[in-house]
């Protein structure tokens, strides 16, 4: 493919090991007029260690609007510039969206080289089926958090959280406190570098798991807590009208009306009732 001038391409870059680079990558980094990058000291490391000489640009979380307007600028002069973050894909927990959407509006092309991001990856190491929500970093103040925490709960796919070291335990708290017992979590710390680690466990083991060894709280983490347990016989719906229906009338009540509602058997949407009322 001939490479394309007046293009921003988003690129992937490792998340730890060097090696985690793809050529496609190294080709645009190399053949761009500038890069974009969060911290241009960082970036060198990375570009030195491949022998890339393109000169950068500073994008980040407190220039981006501006920083946009330069990359519109050098595009709309038939430049093409790549954008890379610290670590893995920009604009995943990252800087870059802003900037991307600002170039897409002023009808710049705009095209993604994908490699290294860590959600994937321990996703991809975890052996959890199904689904996942990417929820990223929850709020630093424990209220916004546990708020967080409580309108992500029936979401039914795994969960995928990163976190830093120093709130590790805090969030890890939190989730056994908030989510349910029988869900797993998968506790994935430097991912790709040295001490790298991967452990699968049930929920409620990780905060001894964690204290059991300070290295275990050291590094870079993605969190995966495995899907809600399926209820059985009631579906979202229905625990919804029902809970609705408790806030105003007596069980036995609102177990007949939500039947009527719903469709579904009295004496089950009794059962649930009467387990929302004890909890
Ligand atoms: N853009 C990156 C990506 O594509 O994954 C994420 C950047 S975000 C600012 C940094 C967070 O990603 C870290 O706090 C950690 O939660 C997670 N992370 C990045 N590298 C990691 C690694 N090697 N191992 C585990 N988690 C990592």
């Amino acid at each position: 493919m001939p490479f394309m001038t007046a293009t921003l391409f988003i690129v992937a870059t490792p998340i730890g090991n060097l090696g985690d680079i793809t050529l496609r990558a190294l080709e645009t980094l190399k053949a761009v007029d500038a890069i974009a990058c969060e911290d241009t000291r960082h970036a060198r490391r990375l570009l030195d260690h491949y022998g890339i000489g393109t000169p950068l640009l500073a994008v980040h979380e407190h220039n981006e609007a501006q920083a946009a307007e330069k990359l519109i600028a050098l595009l709309a002069a038939g430049k093409s510039v790549a954008l890379i973050s610290d670590a893995g894909t920009p604009a995943v927990s990252d800087p870059g969206a802003r900037a991307v959407a600002a170039v897409r509006r002023a009808g710049h092309r705009v095209v993604p080289i994908p490699g290294p991001n860590a959600a994937i990856a321990a996703l991809s190491a975890a052996g959890l089926e199904g689904p996942f929500y990417f929820a990223g970093f929850l709020p630093a103040k424990v209220g916004a958090r546990r708020t967080a925490l409580e309108a992500l709960k029936a979401i039914p796919a795994t969960l995928v959280f990163y976190e830093a070291p120093h709130r590790i335990e805090e969030t890890v708290a939190d989730l056994v406190g908030l989510l349910e017992a029988d869900r797993e979590i998968v506790i994935a710390r430097e991912i790709t570098k040295l001490f790298e680690q991967i452990e699968r466990m049930p929920l409620p083991a990780a905060p001894a798991w964690l204290a059991a060894d300070e290295n275990r709280r050291r590094g870079e983490f993605v969190l995966l807590v495995s899907a809600p347990p399926p209820r059985a016989g009631l579906d979202a719906e229905a625990e919804r009208i029902l809970t609705l229906l408790l806030a105003e009338l007596p069980v036995k009540q609102a177990a007949k009306l939500a039947a009527a509602i719903t469709g579904q058997a009295r004496n089950e949407l009794y059962a649930w009732a009467l387990k929302l009322k004890d909890s």
